[in-house]
């Protein structure tokens, strides 16, 4: 297995291409995911992240009683990671959360990927449960992503949580979420950078951004970065914009800003192939100057979703 960060090491300062997919919803077929996935190999995406879903709770009546029920609307997220692996002989990262998991549940299933041979994961929070206006960790859980980072460069010592000899360490290379516009629960971008300064010192080897449509964010973020001592690549995200509805959507849920030529040129489109073409061309200006500014590697949002990605991946690589 080869780290994330050999691969940007190794690339000779050339701007890599890499994708992350969501699980299909329950009970649909696999087929479908690897069928978006294909067209974009021709690229050859060194590793394909995938997100973890933590379960909700729905309330339903069984047997005359009203029964709190988990649910996970999207599981499979380790079986996709290992499918895609064998099928497309890529380094597939999951995501690990801390939401819904107790530190033991996290070892097992840090545990059962060192095993697959997965060497390269994600760390992060996980939102908050649905209803709640918080994120609550579940009893014995990590609080915040820095914490999860340190259990996992624990294991990378040989330090299981409740054992009193050494295990055998394991070897993962760790990535992080951060956020060019501020994670929405942070008081300022300050502090929310020194949280991930945190992470970093922890032991993460690289950074992930959520999506931005204006570069500039990401620039004036990676100075801010590297003026606090934050050394380690930090892997700007895009999304294509594809439908009206994603101009509220995506501010709303992401907590960013898209600027109003984006908007203008979206809303000026005529039908939805229009539409689409209108985020195809904002993403490519976006890739082409952040790949002029040497990025490690331009991250798509695919949501499982190749057709966009594909036009954008054509123009840029
Ligand atoms: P943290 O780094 O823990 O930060 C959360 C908040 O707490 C921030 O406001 C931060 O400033 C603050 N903070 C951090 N550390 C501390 C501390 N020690 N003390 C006090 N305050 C602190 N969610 C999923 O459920 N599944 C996924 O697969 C998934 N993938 C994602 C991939 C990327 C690239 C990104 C950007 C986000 C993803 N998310 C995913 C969403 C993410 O889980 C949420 O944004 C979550 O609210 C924060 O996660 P985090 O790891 O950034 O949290």
């Amino acid at each position: 297995m080869t780290k994330i960060t050999e691969y940007f090491k190794n690339s000779g300062g050339k701007t890599l291409f890499s994708i992350e997919i969501i699980p299909p919803v329950k009970g649909q077929h696999l087929g479908e995911l690897m069928g978006h996935i294909e067209p974009l190999m021709e690229f050859k995406p060194p590793f394909i992240e995938v997100t973890y879903h933590r379960e909700e709770f729905i309330e339903k009546e069984v047997n005359g009683e009203l029964k709190r029920i988990p649910i996970r609307k999207r599981p499979g997220t380790l079986g996709i990671c290992a499918a895609l692996m064998q099928k497309f002989k890529v380094e597939a990262v999951p995501h690990v959360i801390c939401g819904g998991f107790t530190q033991e549940e996290t070892e097992d299933f840090l545990i059962d990927l060192h095993y697959l041979g997965i060497e390269n994961v994600l760390a992060l929070r996980g939102d908050q449960e649905k209803g709640e206006d918080r994120f609550i960790p579940k009893l014995g859980g990590h609080a915040y992503a820095n914490e999860l980072v340190e259990q996992i460069c624990r294991m990378n010592k040989g330090q299981l949580l409740y054992e009193e000899t050494e295990s055998f360490p394991t070897n993962f290379c760790v990535g992080v979420a951060a956020y060019p516009e501020k994670h929405f629960e942070a008081v300022s971008l300050e502090t929310d950078l020194q949280y991930l300064k945190q992470k970093v010192d922890a032991g993460a080897d690289y950074v992930v951004t959520q999506m931005f449509f204006d570069n500039q964010k990401y620039f004036d973020f990676v100075k801010a970065c590297r003026a606090i001592g934050i050394n380690v690549p930090i892997i700007p995200g895009i999304k294509p914009l594809a439908t009206v509805k994603q101009l509220e959507v995506l501010p709303a849920i992401f907590h960013l800003e898209i600027p109003n030529d984006l908007s203008k040129a979206v809303l000026a489109a005529t039908n939805s192939a229009g539409i689409k073409q209108a985020g195809i061309e904002w993403a490519i200006q976006q890739g082409k100057e952040l790949i002029q500014a040497g990025v490690p590697a331009l991250h798509f949002y695919t949501m499982s979703k190749s057709d966009s990605v594909r036009s954008i991946a054509s123009a840029l690589f």
